[in-house]
């Protein structure tokens, strides 16, 4: 809506025009499945993209058209497709970009759903992956050839909480014309601007901090402006060159639109249909409205928290990336807006030990999810990560006695204290 914005104000006014319709302060639902087209010219120019215009829910939604407006538009970038989840918003923005017989590129710290997403189901598909290792991005360029479509990396790693060095995955990126995704879930377009360090294209998991409150589950898409170039006339890229005859030969490379995102929602949202829901997508634009004041309150009281543990003489280790001396604190500094978010983890040496902590705690929660208002204590090594091997386990950095930690918006005294009374 305008340029000069800054994302805060963006979030609470951005692609909605209060003085059309009933004048509503608030964004309406609009609980629909269709819409009515008034006559048979203008649902056929809708169809024929002629008109831009309400179709059907699982294309488009005007209450879903706001979030995605206004994500857009807080991240900084030139359009979006909201949908059922972030694991959908994942796995389109592959397969937008890669088809059988092709290979993406993925990082070694990631999101296990999306591991699982890659390693298993684009696999059946026909979709090699390639692993490389976000901080060492001499890992990369060995594995890229003529079939590589995508390069994919966390911000800030769920659950590792690793940084990627996005400066230098983006320049071979660049070099060898290949799309970078960057799921951007942990930091926020508040944290980390993933645009301004010439990303392509940002996925979401909305269910964690922009809900904020653990009250749905969604997902958005994201693409950066001037996308198009990277798409137009690449050899990469063909299906957006030449005629999609599943749209009676639509070429997207001829269209004046943001192509990345509009052909993953005609192709991919119409065939596959997950998309957002009107009243999930609601909650979310409530959530957005406070997203910057949250992220930034949870990142303080998890820096706290951090400071505290590393004085606890029964913790061995506290990761936090904004503490002096951790693994990422240089990549923190370089990349991040001040803040690294709510999560953070310690170590207390074995098994027995970490469960009793979960046992013990009052206010955290034991729960596998991130980025509620209400704290979070979970335990890899005998939750998410049970099926692997000691030696599995170990290679994604998980150790018998680590504990993992999101912290909400309670007090951060009572957070201590309850940790304190737990840690014993
Ligand atoms: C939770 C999460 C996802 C999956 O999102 P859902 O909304 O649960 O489907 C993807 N990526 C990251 C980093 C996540 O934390």
């Amino acid at each position: 809506m305008s340029e000069t914005w800054k994302p805060e104000t963006s979030a609470i006014h951005a692609a909605y025009d209060k003085k059309a319709g009933e004048g509503t302060m608030a964004v309406p639902i609009y609980q629909t499945t269709a819409y009515e087209f008034g006559s048979a010219e203008t649902a056929a120019n809708r169809f024929a993209l002629r008109e831009l215009g309400n179709i059907y829910t699982r294309l488009n939604n005007p209450t879903v058209g706001v979030l995605e407006g206004r994500f857009a538009e807080v991240e900084g970038g030139a359009a979006a497709l909201a949908t059922a989840s972030g694991a959908a918003a994942v796995f389109y923005s592959i397969v937008n970009l890669a088809a059988s017989g092709e290979n993406i590129l993925l990082a070694n710290k990631i999101y296990g759903g999306t591991l699982s997403l890659t390693q298993y189901t684009l696999k059946r598909f026909g979709i090699e992956t390639r692993i490389y290792d976000p901080q060492k991005p001499e890992t990369i360029e060995p594995l890229i050839d003529d079939k590589t479509r995508a390069i994919v990396f966390e911000s800030i790693s769920n659950p590792s909480i690793d940084i990627a060095d996005f400066e230098a995955i983006v320049s071979i990126a660049k070099k060898h014309q290949i799309a970078t995704i960057v799921d951007n879930t942990v930091a926020t377009p508040y944290l980390f601007r993933p645009f301004d360090w010439g990303v392509d294209v940002s996925v979401h998991s909305l269910s964690k901090y922009t809900s904020g409150q653990g009250l749905g589950i969604g997902g958005i898409i994201v693409e950066r402006k001037g996308l198009n170039e990277l798409l137009i006339n690449n050899p990469r890229y063909k299906h957006f060159n030449e005629p999609d005859y599943s749209y009676h030969g639509l070429v997207y490379s001829q269209l004046p639109f943001p192509i990345y995102t509009l052909r993953a929602r005609l192709s991919l949202a119409r065939d596959i249909g997950a998309i957002a829901q009107p009243f999930t997508a609601w909650l979310f634009l409530q959530g957005l409205e406070t997203l910057n004041l949250r992220i930034k309150r949870h990142s303080e009281s998890a820096l706290t928290i951090a400071k505290w543990l590393t004085t606890n003489k029964k913790v061995n280790s506290v990761s936090y990336p904004l503490l002096e001396g951790d693994k990422n604190y240089a990549y923190a500094k370089k990349y991040l807006k001040g803040y690294a978010s709510g999560l953070l983890s310690f170590d207390v040496g074995d098994l027995e030990f970490a469960k009793r902590i979960l046992n013990g705690t009052k206010i955290f929660s034991r729960v596998v999810n991130i980025g509620d208002s209400k704290s979070i204590i979970t335990h890899s090594a005998s939750t998410t990560h049970q099926q692997l091997t000691e030696k599995e386990q170990a290679d994604c950095g998980i150790t018998p006695g680590l504990v993992r930690l999101s912290i909400g918006l309670e007090a951060p005294e009572d957070l201590i204290a309850d940790l304190e009374q737990a840690i014993g």
